[in-house]
């Protein structure tokens, strides 16, 4: 998308990029805006290399066809517990606006939308069965409970083997994968069933309660704000800028696109969430399977050019954004700071 069609894509332009920066932040989205700021109240100079041609990633706002009018096309809402990005917010003038009520929900099935509900008649029973067992399962776990009231363990079972075992069918299968692709990040046979349980317990404990604790959005944009924080920060941005390659050694990180652009460093944040991270050739090689093994809070993982080497200077930020602002990010932004 360009800026015929997204006025937001153009609103940054390539601010002078610093020859030679201390840190390379890869990845704009909220992730990268915080570390952005983050590593400049520290002192760091920082440039962010971004491969679209706008900022923000996930959370995307922009007018709807021929319409003036803004809509979140990602991340949009923000829940109380979120305090980082309320402060994000208000530093930088971004106003909040309770969401809108839902007034009529739709489900895709069977190839078209259907109004009466998620599940086809054949698959309601076991469907509405499994989303009670998610939301009792949902609430033992915020109770502290590592089994539930059958005693099957809640804490070590990936999020695919969790669903085969209540023995959800498509329609539930659809809600959770639908849910797990706005409240969390990662391949579900990887990640703990625990992430996505304790994302319904912040509601009632069933899937659909997450909305009812999403309360604000941005006025502007997630966009609008993620800009605000990469230009405040004093960061550079080059955008169109997708990372292919990453050299990293004692004397630096070195990041390539595939158009043969280098930038050289004295470390690298890595914010492009945990797929993304797949299609970036690390050298030496960089192990992978540690960066991307499943754990309940992936939140910064440093990662290592070997088992027993000395650490590389690359961070890993997993912030889950809007949500990771809430602070999974910092123990990445304060590692930094110790470099
Ligand atoms: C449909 C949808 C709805 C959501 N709703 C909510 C919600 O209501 N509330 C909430 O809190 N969260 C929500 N989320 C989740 C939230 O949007 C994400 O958690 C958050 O935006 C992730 O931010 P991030 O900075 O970690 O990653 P991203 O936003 O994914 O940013 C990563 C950035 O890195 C860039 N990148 C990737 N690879 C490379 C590379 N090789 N080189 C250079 N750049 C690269 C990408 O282009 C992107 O801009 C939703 C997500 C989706 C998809």
């Amino acid at each position: 998308m360009d800026s015929r069609t997204n006025p937001l894509a153009s609103r940054i332009a390539v601010v002078s990029v610093a020859s030679n920066p201390e840190i390379l932040i890869i990845g704009a989205g909220l992730a990268g805006a915080a570390a952005a700021e983050a590593l400049a109240v520290r002192g760091f100079t920082a440039t962010v290399l971004e491969a679209r041609d706008r900022v923000g990633g996930r959370g995307f706002s922009r007018p709807f066809a021929s319409s003036d009018e803004l809509l979140e096309f990602g991340g949009a809402w923000i829940r109380p517990w979120q305090v980082h990005i309320h402060d994000a917010c208000a530093r930088h003038g971004v106003a909040l606006r309770p969401r809108a009520p839902v007034t009529e929900r739709r489900w895709f099935r069977d190839g078209a939308l259907h109004k009466d509900g998620p599940a086809s008649p054949a698959e309601l029973e076991q469907h509405e069965r499994c989303v009670a067992r998610i939301a009792a399962d949902a609430l033992s776990l915020k109770k502290g409970e590592e089994r539930n009231e059958l005693g099957q363990s809640l804490t070590d079972i990936s999020f695919t083997a969790y669903l085969t075992r209540i023995g959800a069918p498509q329609a539930t299968r659809n809600l959770c994968g639908a849910w797990w692709t706005v409240s969390g990040n990662g391949d579900p046979e990887r990640v703990p069933a625990t992430e996505f349980l304790s994302s319904c317990a912040r509601g009632g404990g069933a899937p659909d309660s997450m909305i009812d604790v999403s309360a604000d959005t941005l006025v502007g944009g997630v966009t609008l704000l993620a800009e605000r924080m990469i230009v405040g920060s004093g960061a550079s941005l080059v955008r169109r800028a997708a990372v292919m390659r990453i050299a990293h050694g004692s004397d630096g990180v070195t990041p390539e696109t595939a158009d043969g652009r280098s930038w050289h460093a004295e470390a690298a944040l890595l914010a492009t969430g945990i797929n993304p991270l797949a299609a970036i050739a690390f050298s030496p090689h960089c192990y992978r399977r540690k960066l991307l093994r499943w754990r309940p809070v992936i939140s910064a993982h440093r990662l290592r050019s070997g088992p027993k080497r000395r650490a590389s200077r690359l961070v890993c930020s997993q912030p889950a954004a809007v949500m990771a602002l809430n602070g999974c990010c910092q123990s990445a932004w304060s590692r930094m700071a110790r470099h």
